[in-house]
């Protein structure tokens, strides 16, 4: 495919980055992953937001017309359902020292690759996932979406050698958020998340829930929420941007609620699907 590189749209084979860029060498970089549906990006405008947070957090001084080059960017990979890949690291400093020169030139870089349209796919297409709970790993600013994944790579291959789908992960009895997703739980009715703090990522698609559930009436409340708490829960669902919102069936290998999909996972979905049906037709949200 087609890839952006410094304010160029290149073949990928032909995009190089130095062994210098401090991305590469220190993770010294930011990133985020934003769906496009039928060449339209969706929640761009949190997306942006949060990419400006991360960006300010790093002390990366870079102000963009971003939307102009992620829509180029889809049109010239044929419009149509992918994700966008774009990473802003604090460039190539020519030599490897931690200390950074604050006039450095950002390296940026993005792509997209094909992702399957989970609104279209209907409530009985979507499956149940397993999860683990293992413990967070994580330094203390999470909420910044950076490039020093390691942690959660091997959460998330924790889980998958467990034979489940995603890792949730628990710092000081408190549970935090998935390994590249945010946690929701139902509980008598109430739907329940962990509360926004620099332990987590505020999560575009935690956002969007949020929106939804209080448009439409369903009581939600943010709060520290434990193991015992989880494994009790009538439903467990976990979100991000590309997955919506996924219902968990298992976790640790324990039944949740009904062992099923819930009523109110089901009723947010469908809230999602409304709220993509009218971003589609071109209202604007
Ligand atoms: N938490 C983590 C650690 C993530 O990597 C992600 C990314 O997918 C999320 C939460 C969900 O964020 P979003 O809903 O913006 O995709």
């Amino acid at each position: 495919g087609i890839v952006y590189l410094n304010g160029e749209f290149v073949p990928a084979s032909e995009a190089k980055v130095s062994v210098f860029d401090r991305g590469f060498l220190f993770g010294d970089s930011v990133y985020e992953v934003i769906p496009f549906y039928r060449g339209v990006g969706f929640r761009l405008e949190q997306h942006l937001k949060r990419l400006r947070h991360s960006l300010s957090a790093l002390r990366i001084p870079l102000e963009k017309e971003w939307q102009g080059v992620l829509d180029e960017l889809v049109r010239r990979n044929g419009g149509g359902n992918v994700s966008v890949y774009l990473q802003i690291t604090r460039g190539n400093a020519g030599r490897r020292t931690p200390v950074y020169d604050e006039h450095m030139t950002p390296t940026v870089f993005a792509c997209c690759s094909p992702i399957r349209d989970i609104y279209a796919a209907g409530a009985d297409n979507i499956a149940g996932i397993r999860v683990i709970v293992t413990t967070d790993l994580r330094w203390h600013r999470c909420d910044i979406k950076a490039n020093g994944l390691l942690p959660n790579i091997l959460v998330l291959q924790q889980a998958r050698e467990a034979g489940a789908d995603e890792a949730l992960m628990i710092r000081d009895g408190v549970l935090t958020e998935g390994g590249s997703s945010n946690l929701f739980m139902v509980s008598n009715g109430v739907i329940y998340t962990p509360r926004l703090s620099s332990e987590i990522l505020g999560g575009t698609t935690r956002e969007l829930v949020l929106e939804l559930a209080r448009e439409a009436g369903i009581p939600l409340q943010e709060a520290d929420l434990s193991y015992e708490q989880l494994l009790g829960a009538d439903e467990v669902w976990i979100s991000s941007s590309t997955r919506a919102v996924l219902p968990v069936l298992e976790v640790d290998g324990q039944q949740i609620g009904e062992g099923g999909k819930g009523p109110l996972w089901l009723r947010m979905y469908e809230l999602f699907r409304q709220f993509h049906q009218r971003l589609m037709s071109g209202e604007e949200l």
